[in-house]
């Protein structure tokens, strides 16, 4: 069996990829960042940088288990987006002005706070999810967390810098996760631009534009002018219709914690990302060892909502904790199973964490919910 790959395992450690590569290689294993790798090389490199390895089976963990959809009964749903790019190349000034500009007809008052995650209709009607979550370690620690949350990501190169070492690394953890990616090179308003040599480094990266004969699309943009910006969501949505997005809004929710935090005036408030069904008021949810009824939803412009379909965020009250950031949520029947499984789930953390303080659970992803 073989379990992570070489960018996932480092992320799980916290060394770069290129360290870990390195102490392949001295232990005699040449592998590439998207190799995954087997049971005992993982042993092996894990000792190497002073982890112990535990393998921990499906059931073990609690996993909540589901059926699968009919075919029939899904619908299109709205991509989710991330923007990932070097400090500086303009992630913010982007995300920014995709909201001010796309914000529906009667919905006033814009997006009043943020919650790490929220949704924008465009002006061609179509909706878009974007996730805004700071920098891309929390991306990074999802996805160590076997959590795909995103769609589509745009990759944003200042075109008067180079491709960075951290954009290097979001375009490898895309990769490995079978992200398609949109490249938006921005800062075409500054003297200094050059877009082209953003084009050539990213083809000394194998990553060959369309404008160069390549298949990934590209973009110049000036996301403080608003210069391209339009273009650029046309063809991630054109990228979204390749994906074929679909969901269930007809059966109850699941979906992946945001992010949570502990609120003085309303308890622990979490932002969560619905991936299939509907999450209501009054809903039971279970998220890693944390539980309770949906006491209110609000989305993005606080406003109170009462259901929250397919790839729409929203601020749910009501859990009696804080999961982390990318854990999975369900939907459970009853009081009981819910309090049950998360029991169980703070017994077993509890003993995994008296055997050792340094170690990799590594689970079989594959099932894994
Ligand atoms: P982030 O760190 O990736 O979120 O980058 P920001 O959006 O905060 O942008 C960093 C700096 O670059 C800010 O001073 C922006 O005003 C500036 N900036 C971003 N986009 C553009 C652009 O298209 N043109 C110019 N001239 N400046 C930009
Ligand atoms: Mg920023």
């Amino acid at each position: 069996t073989e379990f992570v790959t070489v960018s996932e395992l480092a992320t799980m450690m916290d060394v770069s990829v290129n360290q870990l590569i390195g102490t392949l290689m001295s232990i005699g294993v040449m592998a590439s960042i998207n190799q995954r790798l087997d049971a005992e090389t993982i042993n092996l490199v894990a000792d190497e940088f002073g982890f112990q390895t535990e393998y921990v089976s499906a059931e073990v963990q609690e996993a909540v288990s589901e059926e699968e959809d009919d075919e029939s009964d899904l619908v299109p749903r709205a991509p989710i987006v991330t923007v990932m790019g070097h400090v500086d190349h303009g992630k913010t000034s982007l995300l920014d002005h995709i909201r001010n500009t796309n914000v529906i007809a009667g919905e006033a008052g814009g997006i009043t706070q943020h919650i790490g995650a929220y949704s924008v209709t465009m002006k061609n009607g179509r909706k878009v999810t974007f996730l805004d979550t700071p920098g891309h370690e929390a991306f990074t620690a999802m996805r160590a967390r076997g959590a795909q949350v995103t769609d589509i990501a745009i990759i944003i190169v200042a075109a008067d810098d180079s491709v960075m070492p951290t954009t290097k690394e979001a375009i490898a953890h895309c990769q490995a996760a079978g992200v398609p990616m949109v490249f938006a090179i921005n800062k075409i308003d500054k003297p200094g631009a050059n877009p082209d040599r953003i084009r050539e480094d990213l083809a000394n990266m194998n990553l060959l534009v369309e404008e160069w004969g390549g298949k990934y699309q590209c973009q110049e943009i000036s996301a403080k002018k608003g210069i391209g910006v339009d273009d650029l969501m046309e063809k991630v949505l054109l990228e979204a219709d390749m994906l074929d997005l679909k969901a269930n809004p007809n059966r109850k929710a699941s979906g992946t914690i945001i992010e949570s935090s502990l609120d003085k005036g309303r308890g622990y408030v979490s932002t969560v990302l619905v991936s299939n069904g509907t999450l209501k008021v009054g809903d039971i949810v279970l998220a890693g060892t944390s539980w309770g009824r949906v006491k209110a939803m609000f989305n993005e412009r606080n406003q109170r909502i009462d259901n929250v379909g397919p790839a729409e965020p929203a601020i749910v009250l009501g859990l009696n904790g804080a999961p982390t950031a990318g854990d999975a949520f369900h939907v459970i029947d009853t009081d009981q199973e819910a309090r049950e499984i998360a029991n169980k789930r703070e017994q077993l953390q509890r003993e995994q964490g008296l055997r050792t303080q340094k170690r990799l659970t590594l689970g079989d992803i594959s099932h894994r919910i």
